[in-house]
């Protein structure tokens, strides 16, 4: 009697890697594949190849490495239209910046800063600008409260925080209604908000904000020069980082292989991309979440993390940045940084290379200022951006010798930036699937990190995470 042909999808998936894993010349074989360039990724693949692990690839979409840094030659010097800084607590990138020799010198700090809040101009010395008395007073108040809240937030699993589900069913706008009075305290708690997350208040979930600042130390830290998150550059920009790692790979990274599909069945992953199929043991997804949610999973991933996925959504944020032949503001006894409620931009440093040779500005459009800036022509764009760094810092801000800007929200390989955020309701109910590996498949990237969430620390750390799971699985 003749057996009768099994057709289900799940035979012919398995035998068509039965078949690809038989003819090594259709498919390439590695243990571990990578996706993503990113410093997640690519960190990833180098930990692994240290720790004598060296069957690994690393497959990215786009034609360079270094993910959302990004780092260009501009005028007489190297700017970064990505991340670009570091902090003192961040000891993973601390210390792989010395290890690789990477240079870096502090943000220019000195002088007083403009604060524009609610269309007055005024200046400030120090980290709190100056307000009304009984702003001022609220201000601290406030402070102190979400630091004691953020205290409170397990970063290893935010789900099981104490007020997790109360926390998580509002967002930080809701939030800071009911406990700030002063409009001008709530105005500073948005820009701040603005340009750490690229979003508005009322987008995130007070659990995403409460656990992203408990990840950085603080709120202060992630919003502050000296000491912190923005204390120190890179003089040739931070995509170094990736680069070096990734000459070190050499021809372990393959570029220009965007991914489309990941299929598990029996001991393989099968891997789909634009330039053809991959085989492995284990898979490390080492991109942000909104892009992971565009690979096609068969099997479809667990409830919990399809969810988290689909609740994730980008920041907006575009990058301004004017160089000058002077730095004139610094004449003017001012710092360079700003900080505004109104639009283009809610942030602004002074941003001239480590040698000063270049002077420069940058500004930071973001959240709903830079969805709105984005819908202006392009010389509307630099019109508005200029005057108003001539509003801060004078009349010759008008003339710069170059102006460039980067919307990170046109890339199709980031989709936005500087991080993957969470609406309400997601990490409490799926915040247990953020680094629980699927079966052979393992997730990496600044958006799964303990500490110093969303950040190049983040990336690294997540890196040190999965080359822990991923050898732990391979001793099993
Ligand atoms: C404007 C801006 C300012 C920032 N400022 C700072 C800062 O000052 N300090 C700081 O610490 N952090 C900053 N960040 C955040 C920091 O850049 C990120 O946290 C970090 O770079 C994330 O690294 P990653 O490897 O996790 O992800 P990514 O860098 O996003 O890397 C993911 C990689 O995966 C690739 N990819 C995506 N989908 C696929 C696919 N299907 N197939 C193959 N490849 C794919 C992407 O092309 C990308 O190269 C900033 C980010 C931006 C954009």
């Amino acid at each position: 009697m003749r057996a009768v042909e099994d057709t289900s999808p799940d035979r012919a998936l398995a035998a068509r890697a039965r078949m690809l894993f038989h003819s090594p010349r259709m498919a390439t074989r590695a243990r571990v594949l990578v996706i993503g360039a990113g410093l997640a990724g690519l960190r990833t693949a180098d930990l692994l190849v240290r720790r004598g692990e060296t069957d690994v690839l690393v497959l990215e979409a786009r034609d360079r490495v270094g993910g959302r840094t990004l780092s260009r030659a501009l005028g007489k010097a190297t700017f970064d239209l990505g991340g670009q800084w570091i902090g003192p607590s961040q000891r993973r990138a601390q210390a792989l910046v010395r290890e690789l020799g990477i240079a870096t010198f502090p943000t220019y700090d000195t002088g007083a800063k403009v604060l524009d809040l609610a269309g007055k101009l005024s200046r400030y010395e120090g980290t709190i600008p100056r307000l009304d008395p009984l702003s001022l007073l609220e201000l601290q108040v406030v402070l102190s409260r979400i630091d004691a809240r953020r205290k409170a937030v397990r970063t290893d699993a935010p789900h099981e925080s104490p007020r997790a589900a109360e926390d998580d069913s509002r967002t930080a706008a809701s939030w800071a209604r009911t406990r700030v009075r002063s409009p001008h305290v709530r105005a500073l708690l948005e820009a701040s908000a603005r340009v750490v997350f690229g979003a508005e208040l009322g987008e995130i979930s007070l659990l995403h904000f409460l656990f992203y600042a408990q990840a950085a130390g603080g709120l202060m830290p992630l919003v502050e020069i000296q000491g912190g998150a923005q204390e120190t550059r890179f003089v040739n920009g931070a995509q170094e980082i990736s680069t070096r790692i990734a000459s070190s790979l050499g021809d372990r990274v393959r570029l220009s292989t965007p991914v489309r599909r990941i299929s598990v069945r029996g001991g393989d992953v099968m891997v789909d991309s634009d330039r053809g199929t991959y085989l492995a043991e284990r898979v490390v997804v080492a991109v942000p979440p909104v892009l992971a949610r565009t690979i096609e999973f068969d099997p479809r991933l667990p409830a919990q993390r399809a969810h988290l996925l689909e609740r994730a959504f980008q920041g907006s944020t575009i990058k301004c940045l004017a160089l000058y032949d002077r730095p004139f503001w610094r004449e003017r006894g001012l710092s360079g940084e700003a900080v505004s409620d109104g639009g283009p931009l809610a942030v602004a440093f002074d941003n001239t290379s480590h040698d000063g040779a270049q002077p420069a500005l940058l500004g930071f459009s973001v959240g709903a200022l830079a969805r709105e800036h984005a819908a202006r022509s392009r010389a509307d764009r630099r019109r508005v951006v200029l005057e108003r760094f001539a509003r801060w810092y004078g009349e010759e801000a008008l003339r710069p010798v170059e102006y460039v800007e980067h919307d990170w929200s046109e890339e199709p390989w980031s989709r936005g930036c500087p991080i993957s955020l969470f609406g309400t309701g997601a990490l409490s109910e799926s915040g247990a699937a953020l680094r629980t590996p699927c079966g052979p498949i393992h997730w990496a990237g600044a958006e799964t990190a303990r500490e110093h969430h969303g950040f190049l620390e983040g990336a690294l750390e997540s890196a040190e995470r999965v080359t822990d799971e991923l050898q732990s699985a391979f001793c099993r």
